[in-house]
């Protein structure tokens, strides 16, 4: 057998997803397979790569065992609800189940029509199939809940945008494709029993000790509410801008998806935006944990009726789950804040020392990454992993802060090399900046892959500086700087 499919999610059937074949392509070519994640999945990488796993994952041919489908999902799109969105250019190819039993999605991503296409073409370009490669792999090596990139090919057609593009489609993997929105579709339908049986559903194959739960639809939105609260903290501790925060790209399992306008942040600016999309600012990266609330808000809307028939007394059990939020984000944030910074616990003062260092920061224009870099490599410059703070110049804000750092160092029981490890660990050196992704890209359409091999390598070593590394990590020239990013469809 190719693949070991299990497929649960199809066998749903009628009205979660509707049977679709991908759409054949012309020329499909391998542009990589990523070896680990199919050894994972139990799936031998040598015959992915083959004629046959290229057709597979070209949507050519229908492994053995896929029952392709697409779902549907409705979704607020930049607050404005859209109660059908749906796999629009996706088909999900069946379910495998992975060496520690987890069951996990696979995806195709740019594989043709489907019933949900509305007026799109189904397809993919090269360039957001890279993207998504790319930092997608980047989060989930910096330990980041995230969908995965198993593959990508070339299909040899080309995709019309603002002109033509060399099309592509990606093979996605995620612990599954249920979305806020999922639950949305279902509710918007007031269609009670579809909305009791994904509950179900995404309790068994998320959070299975909550399956017993005297309340599953609370329990569900009480387990989505924290598993995202851990989500979104870690995206601000590395400076990760989503971009396209809408509830369809939410999903219940807790993994970032959707990396069509993403960016990581370089200059630290809490307004930081790069979606051109996106005039208000809704999506910058100060707002992410207060949108992340807002999306959580109508998870439970869409759940109110089955966590009690009393509408009265379900709203007040979905605001009191709500209302844990910002205390859970809050806490997850202030863990990873303290490994940032090398500090065994973070106290009040501490806090007040953080948000000084981010004034010093915005105000001396430094760059985010970089900077955590140089405080660990102050510890003790000539360790192993130092070397990534020479790139960075300290500005006379964070000269003027760093002593008062230094010297609660000396309060912290933890011994400094120990304490470096733990920021090196904490901090990396590399994140996928947006020009060298650009330039991936732009590489990559000309039919040279070398950069985006050289950096997928990186980024997967994220936290160990290499100076042969140097030009991966270094920001972005002024001449070089991508200030947008585009949606990608
Ligand atoms: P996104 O903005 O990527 O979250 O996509 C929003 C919706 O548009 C989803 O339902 C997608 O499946 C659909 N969509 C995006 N691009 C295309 C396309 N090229 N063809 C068909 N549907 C698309
Ligand atoms: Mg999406
Ligand atoms: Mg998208």
């Amino acid at each position: 057998m190719s693949i070991p499919f299990d497929n649960s999610f199809a066998a749903l059937g009628s009205p979660f997803s509707t049977a679709q074949s991908p759409d054949p392509v012309k020329k499909p070519s391998l542009i990589t397979v990523n070896d680990e994640l199919a050894k994972q999945l139990g799936i031998d990488p040598r015959w992915l790569a083959s004629r046959e796993g290229v057709d597979v994952l070209a949507g050519n041919r229908v492994a053995a065992g896929s029952q392709p489908v697409a779902a549907a999902y409705a979704g607020h799109q930049f607050g404005h609800f859209n109660p059908q969105l749906g796999d629009g250019r996706a088909v999900l190819l069946g379910e495998v189940v992975d060496d520690q039993g987890q069951r996990l999605d696979l995806q195709l991503k740019g594989s043709g029509r489907t019933d949900w296409s509305r007026g799109g073409d189904g397809r993919s370009p090269l360039g957001p199939v890279l993207r998504e490669y790319l930092v997608s792999e980047a989060m989930a090596a910096l330990g980041v809940p995230s969908t995965r990139a198993l593959a990508a090919v070339t299909t040899g057609e080309p995709v019309m945008r603002d002109g033509f593009e060399p099309g592509a489609i990606l093979t996605r993997v995620a612990s599954s494709h249920l979305r806020v929105g999922t639950m949305q579709y279902f509710a918007a339908r007031e269609d009670r029993q579809s909305l009791a049986t994904l509950v179900s559903y995404v309790l068994e194959r998320h959070y299975s000790d909550k399956v017993d739960a005297e309340n599953p639809a609370l329990a569900l939105l009480e387990c989505v509410i924290s598993a995202q609260a851990r989500l979104i903290a870690r995206w601000q501790l590395l400076g990760f801008v989503h971009g396209v925060m809408n509830t369809d790209n939410m999903l219940l399992c807790g993994e970032t998806v959707d990396y069509g306008p993403c960016a990581f942040m370089e200059e630290y600016h809490p307004d930081t935006l790069f979606s051109s999309i996106d005039q208000q600012g809704r999506y910058a990266y100060s707002n992410q944990p207060g949108i992340a609330h807002w999306n959580l808000a109508r998870l439970a809307e869409a759940l109110l009726p089955l966590i009690n028939d009393d509408t009265d007394t379900a709203v007040g059990q979905a605001k009191k789950a709500l209302s844990q939020f910002p205390m859970l984000l809050e806490q997850a944030y202030q863990e990873g804040l303290g490994k940032k910074l090398g500090l065994s616990e973070m106290t009040a003062a501490d806090n007040k020392l953080a948000d000084e260092l981010f004034a010093a920061l915005q105000e001396d224009q430094a760059d985010f990454t970089l900077a955590f870099r140089f405080l660990a490599d102050a510890i003790k410059p000539d360790a192993a992993q130092s070397g990534a703070g020479e790139l960075f110049s300290p500005g006379k804000q964070l000269l003027e802060w760093l002593p008062r750092w230094m010297q609660r160092q000396q309060s912290d029981t933890v011994d400094p090399e120990e304490r470096q490890e733990r920021m090196f660990a904490a901090n990396p050196a590399f994140i996928p900046r947006n020009h060298l992704v650009q330039r991936a890209i732009e590489e990559g359409e000309k039919g040279d892959f070398a950069l985006f091999h050289r950096l997928l390598e990186r980024l997967a070593l994220a936290t160990d500086y290499s100076p042969d590394d140097r030009d991966l990590a270094l920001p972005a020239q002024p001449q070089e700087r991508v200030l947008r990013t585009f949606c990608g469809t």
